[in-house]
């Protein structure tokens, strides 16, 4: 045995606990009767909604608190007042002693700051308080939350802004329980400061154009539609005791170092394969959780990585389900803790093998529940899918750069493109039978008769398209699935508040430009369905670049795709440019999502926070480098040298343990020059004046810099003895649990 470091004696006994490990046993409440409670029973019991306050207040007060909140219009106080005693009251039936205003900061996590209820009486006794004002806003010293220059530290008074379409909810810890109010972050100004603001801007604006589309399609009593989402959330789970022992993970949440098994995914065992019962046990107690928080979780699987798995909820309001999305993060998190697992939520936490995404399924839908995707039965329910399919077509193609940027981060940089996940190229999938429609429209024979064309397409009558699996084009970043849109762009990390925003932004502007070119033809004498064929007709041939139905992952695509004229930015500081395109501002400013302002911070939040993460994981990297990698390298060559000093003593003139020690001596020699130049490059970077010169520095020299080290370290880990390494290996952490 070598002379184990204390390091690497911990990796020897985290494996030994690791394997060991028995699922946490966790039950469902009993009923009187000793019943499990069924999920209806306990479904939303932690949270306080629209319900709630609807059976709390008079009729009269419920309506107008509706009608205020659909117009976006501030409560009186004296109905604030009344909904706040009836959160109060449920609070204290509850047992909660604290609330929250739960908000959405450029950061893209969630922040909160707990606030007692108690208060004093005028005589001095105590009283749980809660007043109107204190639901409907609060000021959190928003100082040092992000801004990209909005707000200057010395005018720190941001305030969070009750968001009434978001059920409150009650967030439970093992000593108390809060009340957490979901809100919106403004400046004292009124500038968004977050990432809810401009999503419920967007989906106002969403809303507002495909009504006026609709209505002049001829369905005349539609008063809101809605962008629906539901979020598929993809996460690896690592045993803690591996995770204690890898500064990596703890600091830059992914393995900057890891030599690749003989086994990885090569032989698709994982995918749908039966969940190890540990991670069920884990599954099972997080679902309970989520469900009384009212989030609807609905299948759960293992992915195609070892290690891998995902959870998915039943799709609802696109805002109501970006906040769930926070809390299915959270309360994994959170429970896998309880089960001696850490949740990693990194885009690309181990290198050769599938990284994690959240694909964002994603559609319209009117008041009567209406799917706007959902290809009807008759030619006129056709011709209004058909006009919507062009509205998306012609906004994602309008604005690829800007989506392709929206899902922009340095996790998903690793992700996209990396051979088993969506190109960093926006492209729309339609399968095989729209396809081919879309291809008969482009090649546009006359039309005279709407009717008829729709015969003609073979859309006269649409209860098909196919919803089955083998349609699926896995390779594409954003695919048609039968009745809804599958963006997958998306990084598993992130909030999809900026992609939906961007997405609802993008599909508002081309209903607008849609229905005016509608209404144009119609005010030349045009029957309406004829006026809506021929422009259908004319966004697909002039969009038709963004369709592409064949191989996403291959090398041609990317060729074929610039030729295309689309947008191919390679990396996140490359992609940020699209907040800065007049396409970009203009699209923001018109539907008064974003002002130029705003635009710009979040341009400035998100570069910033990509040269914060590559300085982290640089650090991170040198110091794996320094004072894990070489110290188990000098002591296996130590510990060779010794035994070749022996042999020789022994009389064995030629031993191999000379041309070994030759070649881990060479391999260490390439790491040290490798180390070398990737600080230098680093330092560099440093350097540099601008934070879109470090970014871009960063990204094309010092990560590829530090990749070179890292293939370095990881040849030279599968030469040395394996009682010499002190990181958990890949084979442990993903195979040995
Ligand atoms: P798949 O066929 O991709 O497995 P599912 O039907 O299981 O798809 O749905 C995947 C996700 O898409 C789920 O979260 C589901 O609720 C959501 N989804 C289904 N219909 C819609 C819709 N109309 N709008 C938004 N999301 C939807
Ligand atoms: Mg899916």
């Amino acid at each position: 045995m070598p002379n184990q470091t204390v390091e690497t004696q911990a990796r020897f006994a985290a494996i030994e606990k690791a394997i060991s490990r028995q699922p946490r046993k966790f039950d469902v409440p009993k009923d009187d009767l000793g019943r499990s409670l069924s999920v209806s029973d306990y479904f939303g019991q932690y949270t306080f909604g629209v319900k709630e306050i609807k059976s709390a207040i008079s009729k009269a007060d419920y309506e107008k608190f509706i009608e205020l909140t659909s117009l976006g219009k501030p409560l009186e106080k004296d109905l604030a007042d009344k909904i706040a005693k009836a959160v109060r009251n449920w609070a204290m039936e509850m047992g909660i002693t604290h609330f929250c205003h739960w908000f959405q900061p450029m950061t893209g996590t969630t922040a909160e700051k707990h606030d007692a209820f108690i208060s004093f009486n005028d005589d001095g006794s105590t009283i749980e308080k809660f007043s109107g004002s204190q639901l409907i806003q609060s000021e959190p010293d928003a100082s040092s939350f992000p801004s990209g220059g909005i707000r200057t530290t010395f005018e720190a008074r941001g305030y969070t802004a009750w968001d009434p379409t978001s059920p409150m909810f009650m967030m439970t810890s093992t000593n108390g329980r809060t009340l957490c109010i979901p809100s919106a972050f403004v400046s004292y100004h009124g500038h968004a400061l977050d990432e809810k603001t401009p999503l419920l801007r967007s989906i106002e604006a969403l809303s507002t154009n495909a009504c006026e589309l609709l209505k002049l399609l001829g369905s005349k009593d539609v008063k809101r539609v809605t962008a629906t989402l539901g979020v598929e959330q993809e996460y690896f789970l690592i045993d803690r005791t591996y995770f204690g022992l890898r500064p990596d993970l703890i600091l830059a949440g992914r393995t900057l170092q890891g030599a690749r098994p003989p086994k990885g995914q090569e032989l698709e065992d994982h995918y749908f394969g039966s969940i190890p019962s540990r991670v069920t046990a884990f599954m099972q107690e997080v679902e309970f959780e989520l469900y009384r928080l009212g989030v609807p979780a609905k299948t759960r699987h293992n992915e195609v990585a070892p290690a891998q798995f995902e959870i998915a909820p039943i799709f609802e309001d696109a805002n109501v389900s970006v906040d769930h999305n926070h809390l299915i993060m959270e309360m994994l998190t959170k429970v896998a803790r309880r089960h001696e697992f850490v949740l990693v939520l990194h885009e690309k936490p181990f290198a050769g093998i599938n990284g994690s995404g959240k694909h964002n399924n994603w559609s319209m839908s009117t008041d009567s529940g209406e799917n706007l995707l959902e290809p009807g039965a008759t030619p006129h329910e056709n011709l209004r899918f058909l006009v919507i399919l062009a509205s998306i077509l012609k906004g994602v193609h309008s604005h690829n750069g800007l989506l392709r940027a929206s899902i922009a981060s340095v996790g998903n940089d690793h992700r996209l493109g990396a051979n088993e996940a969506p190109p960093a190229i926006m492209s729309i999938f339609l399968g095989d039978q729209l396809n081919m429609i879309m291809d008969k429209i482009k090649s546009g024979e006359a039309i005279e008769n709407a009717e008829r064309a729709m015969i003609n397409l073979g859309v006269s009558k649409l209860p098909l398209l196919t919803k089955d699996n083998t349609d699926r084009n896995r390779t594409s970043p954003f695919a048609f699935t039968g009745n809804k849109f599958e963006f997958r762009a998306v990084g598993s990390s992130a909030s999809c508040s900026l992609p939906i925003t961007c997405l609802n932004a993008a599909v508002a502007e081309s209903m607008a430009e849609i229905t005016a070119e509608i209404s144009q033809k119609m005010k030349s004498g045009k029957e309406m369905s004829l006026a809506a064929m021929e422009v259908i007709r004319e966004v697909v041939q002039k969009h038709s670049q963004i369709r592409f139905e064949g191989n996403g992952y291959s090398a041609e695509w990317i060729v074929e795709a610039e030729r295309r004229g689309l947008t191919h930015y390679r990396d996140t500081p490359e992609a940020l440019d699209a907040f800065t395109l007049a396409s970009t501002k203009n699209l923001f400013t018109k539907l008064k999502i974003l002002t130029e302002e705003e635009l710009a911070s979040r341009h400035h939040v998100q570069l910033e926070r990509y040269v914060k993460k590559v300085d982290i994981e640089t650090e991170v990297m040198k110091t794996l480098v320094d004072t894990y990698i070489t110290p188990a390298v000098n002591s296996y060559i130590s510990d060779l040298s010794e035994a070749l000093i022996r042999q020789r003593e022994a009389g064995f003139e030629k031993s191999p343990t000379e041309q070994l020690i030759k070649k881990i001596l060479d391999a260490y020699s390439d790491i040290a020059k490798k180390r070398k130049s990737f600080e230098e490059l680093q330092v560099a970077a440093n350097t540099l004046d601008s934070e879109y010169k470090k970014a871009e520095a960063q990204a094309k020299k010092v990560l590829p810099a530090m990749l070179e080290l890292r293939d370095a370290c990881d040849k030279i880990e599968v030469m040395v003895g394996n009682g010499y390494w002190p990181l958990p290996k890949y084979r442990e952490m993903l195979f040995c649990f």
